[in-house]
């Protein structure tokens, strides 16, 4: 969802034009994106149409288990978490969308075709929520597409209030926002209504506030994709609690501007410089100067995807991971 690099809008806002239209939260973002992008609808569903068979495929291929990231710390685990989730603890829809959000993010780590969602680093909790509570409630392509454009009402507002790259607010600005974004379309997809959506955005994001950006070798590897598991674990949860009728006390705009204002307190050490928190351990370290050590530069790493002849997949905007 596109607003025309101007922002008119609250979550609130939304929520209250989508209830006083009768309407879904996914609608209203649709008809802004149409108006903002000068769009027509059949082709504004079109274009995330293509989204959700990305993020399909890219579900199909992480699962595969057969994937290696480029710094050669993640990979395989996905397709681990699948042939496990019959026996885990935690539920077979929660394991479901956590081994899909390892997959999606283990597709991105290995310079695979994603979508960002907010950003690549993020990449996985939507697909990996979405499409499990698609299955989970017979959801058909026309509902799922609509749900993430619930999602996209959510990610714009907290773009546009706060940001949504790790380098300005951590963490809790990619795969908080990512949580948040997610709950809202699996709140949608399953039949709750534009208020609860925006509940369960605000709980997901009030679970990731403070997370901090730091990652290992400065590779959207290690912690990034665990943690998009991770995330979409609290979107399911989130989403659930608001459909039970549990309603975040402080309001979600506020939740989103809470989030923007301690991204803004963290120390640039814990804002994607790969200088603090997990990247500063000596196990991170270690790491670092190995995958520097076989790799070259950084800058390494990106030829070699273009080697590879990668370049033209989707990729996330400068300056996101
Ligand atoms: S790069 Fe930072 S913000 Fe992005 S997923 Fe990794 S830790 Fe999170």
């Amino acid at each position: 969802m596109t607003n025309g690099g101007f922002h008119p809008f609250t979550l609130s806002d939304l929520v209250n034009e989508a209830l006083s239209e009768g309407v879904s939260l996914g609608e209203i973002a649709l008809r802004h994106e149409c108006e903002f992008s000068g769009i027509s609808r059949l082709e504004a569903v079109r274009r995330m149409q293509a989204n959700l068979d990305v993020m399909r495929s890219a579900v199909q291929q992480g699962l595969s288990g057969r994937l290696r990231s480029a710094g050669g710390l993640v990979g395989g685990d996905a397709a681990k978490v699948e042939e496990y989730k019959s026996r885990g603890l935690s539920g077979d829809h929660i394991l479901s969308a956590a081994s899909r959000a390892l997959a999606v993010s283990e597709v991105n780590a290995s310079m695979g075709l994603i979508v960002a969602s907010p950003t690549a680093g993020s990449c996985g909790v939507i697909p990996g929520v979405l499409l499990t509570v698609a299955e989970r409630v017979g959801a058909d392509d026309e509902a799922t597409v609509m749900a993430l454009f619930a999602a996209g009402a959510v990610g714009i507002v907290a773009a546009s209030r706060a940001g949504i790259s790790g380098a300005e607010g951590g963490c809790q600005a990619e795969c908080g926002v990512a949580a948040a974004m997610a709950a809202a379309s699996a709140v949608q997809l399953a039949g709750g209504d534009p208020e609860a959506a925006a509940h369960a955005a605000a709980m997901s994001l009030k679970a990731l506030l403070g997370l901090v950006c730091d990652p290992v070798a400065g590779l959207v590897e290690v912690p990034c994709v665990k943690r998009n598991a991770f995330s979409a674990a609290i979107a399911m949860i989130a989403a659930d609690m608001a459909l039970a009728g549990v309603r975040s006390v402080i309001p979600p705009d506020e939740v989103i501007d809470a989030m923007g204002a301690v991204g803004r307190m963290l120390p640039v050490a814990l804002r994607e410089t790969a200088e603090g928190g997990l990247a500063a351990t000596p196990t991170g370290k270690s790491l670092s100067a190995r995958i520097c050590h076989n790799l070259g530069d950084l800058s390494g790493i990106t030829i070699g995807r273009e080697e590879r002849g990668d370049s033209g997949k989707t990729r996330e905007p400068e300056g996101l991971s």
